[in-house]
């Protein structure tokens, strides 16, 4: 059977990608090699308690809702609002008129650095008023100016000047945060408490762009897999076939052909790859190429990609408490970025962990330094805390919270520890370690509330959607070179290969990746594929 589109990867991406190739009447075939559609983005239910495993809110970005509306469909959405604390002291992030809360909170936890504190919030008002322009409009993507004048005359046109300077700005703030912050402050403490939930080196423009990412936050009722559900019916009702469970593990671009894992050989006209990029070099079958050119195009990008590391992963805690959600909102919104200790992580989470995973070497694993490390880094993170419930109360059993708490951590590290089959103690490890730094001044009492628990780790996320190092958003951000386009006045090359007839979208396809950069990609990709037609 041969498709005019096959679609490799069922998260957002790829459900984005199916979508407008079904919706424009091709033929089009979903792989994903899960049970379930939404890649990263998955809502489970556990005894009454739902939890997010991926993100625990959307941004729209000026993509997520236009795309739905281009799609012509309709999500029950709330707002999911912020707060930021740090130790015993809480703000709620409602307003721009929040930032000065947030000055006056960093301004009493760093009284020596007042000068720091300003140079970094004038950063980030800057920041603002460019994240207004930049997402002040919906996406012309995801738009039809030529049948919409309105919008051509009233929006497009005279948003243009003002993105061209904006993207000038964000071009000359694509170096690593971590700089940014040493030139804003000499406080280590206070440069780690802004920087440390950022990936390690994120683009300085999109690292300081917090703020106003966090005044953009909506949740879907019913947990944010619900914009995965109403995508996911939505390539089923436009005639789409989805095959789960069902890997693909070769392609071949001569005879425009995959396989999957269970022997079954499936034809293209377009392939469009939204998985892993690593997979999909290590899946075709070089030998195919009747143009050596094309071969090794294939082979050097191969190699490239081999040589490049997955983003920082997530390790995350979900805590089904007995404990009613009003206490907790007494204390902060349903979304929180807590940091327990204003001292922060300094140096732990880059030469302490480079040291540590140089003495975990291959050999006998010190069990005492690791866990002095897991302890000092639990207290010292910072944690994103979503709570479901405060968000849609249907959320958890009457009475009762879940919680999901996370942070960045690292993958090699989480690898090392379970190939030294400690995994299942390193868990438990976390899981009290990470309970104590919420209960000391945050939730006091916590730890006698968790009625149960679990976690999920870089490693789980690597296995779960074969993300190489159970990268969340691509790319390592640290890398010598981007292997993937990161300007936004190249997006639409992003989805290009190096074979004519094959497309990539989502996260592997442009940096910094993210939720409404894998819906704008995976429409890019839908565009390329029916440009295609007929050849
Ligand atoms: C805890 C967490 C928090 C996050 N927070 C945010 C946030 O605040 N903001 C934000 O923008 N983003 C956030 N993200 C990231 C964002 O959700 C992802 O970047 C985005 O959803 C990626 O979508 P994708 O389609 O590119 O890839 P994925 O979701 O990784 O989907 C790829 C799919 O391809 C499938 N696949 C891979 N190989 C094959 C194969 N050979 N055959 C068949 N199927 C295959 C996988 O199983 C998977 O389902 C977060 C993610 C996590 C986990």
């Amino acid at each position: 059977m041969t498709y005019d589109v096959v679609v490799v990867g069922g998260g957002a991406a790829g459900l984005t990608a199916a979508a407008y190739a079904a919706r424009a009447g091709r033929s089009v075939a979903l792989f994903e090699r899960q049970a379930r559609l939404g890649g990263v983005v998955q809502s489970v239910e556990r005894d009454g308690f739902v939890f997010d495993l991926g993100l625990r809110a959307i941004e729209s970005a000026g993509i997520v809702l236009p795309m739905l509306e281009e799609l012509g469909l309709r999500l029950d959405w709330v707002r999911s609002p912020v707060s930021i604390g740090i130790e015993d002291q809480i703000i709620r992030v409602d307003s721009r008129a929040s930032l000065e809360d947030y000055r006056g909170l960093l301004r009493r936890f760093y009284p020596g650095s007042a000068d720091g504190v300003d140079r970094i919030l004038a950063v980030i008002e800057r920041i603002m008023r460019d994240m207004d322009v930049l997402y002040g409009i919906d996406n012309p993507l995801f738009k039809d100016p030529a049948r919409d004048r309105a919008y051509l005359f009233g929006t497009l046109l005279p948003w243009m000047p003002r993105f061209l300077a904006t993207i000038g700005r964000i071009n000359r703030m694509s170096g690593p945060v971590e700089a940014l912050l040493e030139e804003l402050t000499d406080d280590p403490s206070l440069r780690s408490i802004v920087g440390q939930h950022f990936f390690r080196a994120t683009p300085a423009f999109f690292a300081m762009s917090y703020f106003s990412v966090y005044l953009d936050y909506l949740y879907p009722r019913g947990g944010t897999a619900a914009l995965m559900r109403l995508l996911e019916n939505f390539v089923r009702e436009q005639g789409a076939e989805v095959r789960t469970e069902l890997p693909i593990v070769a392609v071949d671009p001569e005879t425009r052909e995959v396989t999957d894992r269970e022997g079954g050989v499936w034809g293209y006209r377009s392939l469009i790859w939204c998985g892993d990029l690593k997979t999909l070099y290590r899946s075709i079958v070089i030998g195919a190429f009747s143009d050596p050119r094309l071969a090794r195009a294939a082979v050097r990008r191969r190699e490239e990609l081999e040589a490049c590391s997955g983003s920082d992963s997530v390790l995350s805690l979900f805590l089904s408490v007995d404990e009613d959600p009003e206490a907790f909102r007494a204390v902060s919104e349903g979304h929180l970025f807590y940091s327990p200790d204003a001292r922060g992580l300094h140096d732990l989470r880059t030469r302490g962990l480079a040291s540590l995973l140089a003495e975990l070497g291959d050999g006998e694993f010190p069990l005492e330094g690791l866990t002095a490390y897991l302890d000092a880094f639990f207290a010292r993170t910072t944690y994103e805390v979503s709570i479901p419930a405060l968000k849609d109360p249907s959320l958890a059993p009457p009475g009762k919270t879940g919680l999901i708490v996370s942070s960045l951590f690292d993958f090699r590290l989480t690898r090392r520890i379970r190939e030294a089959g400690w995994y299942d103690a390193f868990r438990e490890h976390a899981a009290d370690a990470m309970i104590s730094a919420l209960a000391a001044r945050l939730y006091p009492g916590l730890g006698v509330k968790v009625r149960s628990h679990f976690m999920t780790t870089p490693v789980t996320i690597e296995e779960w959607t074969g993300n190489s190092d159970g990268a969340i958003v691509g790319w390592a951000f640290d890398a010598p070179r981007m292997p993937a386009v990161h300007q936004m006045q190249w997006v639409s090359r992003s989805v290009l290969t190096p074979i004519s007839d094959v497309l990539q979208a989502g996260q592997w396809a442009y940096s910094p990746g993210g939720l409404p950069m894998a819906f704008l990609t995976g429409k890019l990709a839908a565009n390329r594929a029916l440009a295609r037609r007929g050849r």
